[in-house]
């Protein structure tokens, strides 16, 4: 069976829809393919008013030349040395005398730093949070921290999502992608967003193709591998359309790229930074059973869906609080098997809670409204048990009122996703307290529900 481990795929966290202001990124960056130099030149302005309760995050390995305000005075900063780490980032906080600058609505920030050319060897892993060159492509996720980010102390979100003006260039690149706006010739281009968005980088020489609704940014299909591919995906988006009442009608952007570990055959890798969807590990055209029209793996289809249900809980709800994870991979996972029931039938979720049931008969959890601290979801929780609390409301109240539920989820705004938003919502939707109530005792607090679920 193929492996594709979404565990690592999105090690994010999507930023909370903040009333306040989104910053602007504005500035250069410069790019040296045979080298992995990454030089910058930013300034972050429209920042939201955090007072002291503010850190900037970079990539560890950047080294910063200075911090300036509005004046272009450089400022006095922690974090260069002894700093602290936050992910993939080290800690930088601008100081006034010697306490924090409040508030700065405007900052400068250049740096540089040079990263590994993985050109036919491996590190031991590859994940969504590195700044990958190998020799052909330089891939950055907004996870990697290649520009400055805002974390927001009180409310425990990093501001990944900007609207933004960069300028990229890179001598030995043809093309170059934003997420966020279309792909340019090199050596040099442009890239705007007036919406929030996460602006990873994809850099390097790659062929580009073009459906009506997709981009394919170096992959080498035929025109018959490109349709059948489109036709999935827009069954995906027209199934998720159906049952959550919200268009998806954003060009996906498909970047088939190298990972930095080595895959053995068969092993795919995805990740999404909406509206793109990055796969490792496989060349996309040989995906694709041009004679039944379909994806040669049947695993794929459900692979798609969990990553486009991203979009619903991911970026038309950006969880953040306890039930982080659940609400990011649960329901995504969950609406994917709903996706995958309906292409494939019964047997295919009917199969799925078998083979979950028996994989995780000896886990524990910590109940949902018990749950305190965002990571006591771990991967198995998130990705494959939290699933089964979905079938579980769906065994309870019916499927009709379960997509009710997840529809009223997505149109919240702004609002702390712990376990009362989840009864709140519920409640909402038009599950009634008795029915609630069954499901939080039957499933909800049960340390394990295998046993009840069925198939
Ligand atoms: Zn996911």
């Amino acid at each position: 069976m193929q492996i594709k481990p979404l565990f690592f795929a999105l090690l994010t966290f999507f930023t909370l829809h903040l009333k306040a202001q989104t910053p602007h990124l504005k500035g250069k960056v410069e790019i040296i393919m045979s080298t992995g130099q990454i030089t910058a030149d930013f300034t972050l302005s429209n920042l939201p008013n955090l007072g002291k309760d503010y850190q900037i995050l970079l990539n560890k390995g950047f080294n910063i030349k200075a911090i300036k305000d509005s004046t272009q005075q450089s400022l006095k900063y922690t974090g260069y040395y002894n700093g602290k780490m936050r992910g993939e980032g080290i800690v930088y906080i601008p100081q006034d005398k010697n306490d924090v600058l409040v508030n700065p609505r405007h900052l400068n920030i250049s740096y540089t730093g040079a990263f590994p050319i993985y050109n036919g060897d491996y590190n031991f892993t590859d994940f969504k949070g590195l700044i990958a060159f190998n020799g052909q492509t330089l891939r950055a996720a907004e996870q990697s921290k290649w520009y400055p980010i805002i974390y927001d102390v009180k409310n425990d979100q990093l501001i990944e999502q900007v609207t933004f003006d960069i300028t990229v260039s890179c001598k030995e690149a043809s093309q170059i992608f934003v997420n966020g706006d279309m792909p340019k010739p090199g050596p040099i281009a442009q890239f705007t967003s007036t919406v929030a968005i996460a602006p990873l980088l994809f850099v390097g020489n790659y062929p580009i193709q073009k459906t009506n609704n997709a981009l394919f940014l170096n992959t080498n299909m035929n025109s018959g591998q490109l349709a059948i591919f489109e036709a999935n995906i827009s069954e995906i988006k027209q199934y998720f359309n159906k049952v959550l009442g919200i268009p998806y009608t954003t060009k996906n952007v498909f970047i088939e790229h190298t990972a930095i570990e080595k895959f053995n055959k068969g092993r795919i890798w995805g990740f999404a930074s909406y509206p793109t969807i990055a796969l490792a590990g496989s060349n996309l055209g040989e995906t694709i059973d041009e004679v039944n029209k379909k994806f040669k793996d049947s695993t794929d289809y459900p692979f798609y869906a969990h990553e486009i249900a991203h979009y619903y809980f991911g970026n038309v709800l950006q969880p953040n609080s306890t039930l982080f994870w659940f609400l990011l991979e649960s329901t995504a996972e969950y609406l994917s098997i709903k996706a995958s029931e309906t292409k494939f039938g019964q047997s295919y979720s009917s199969n799925y809670y078998k083979n979950a049931v028996s994989n995780l008969k000896e886990f524990k959890v910590v109940p949902l409204n018990k749950v305190t601290e965002i990571n006591q979801i771990n991967g198995t929780y998130r990705y494959s048990y939290g699933p089964l609390l979905l079938r579980g409301l769906e065994q309870t109240v019916g499927e009709k009122k379960t997509f009710a539920f997840l529809k009223q989820c997505l149109h919240t705004k702004g609002q702390a996703t712990n376990y009362d938003f989840l009864k709140e919502q519920a409640l909402k939707s038009g599950i009634d307290q008795k029915e609630w109530d069954n499901f939080e005792k039957t499933f909800v607090e049960s340390e394990n529900v295998t046993s009840l679920i069925k198939y």
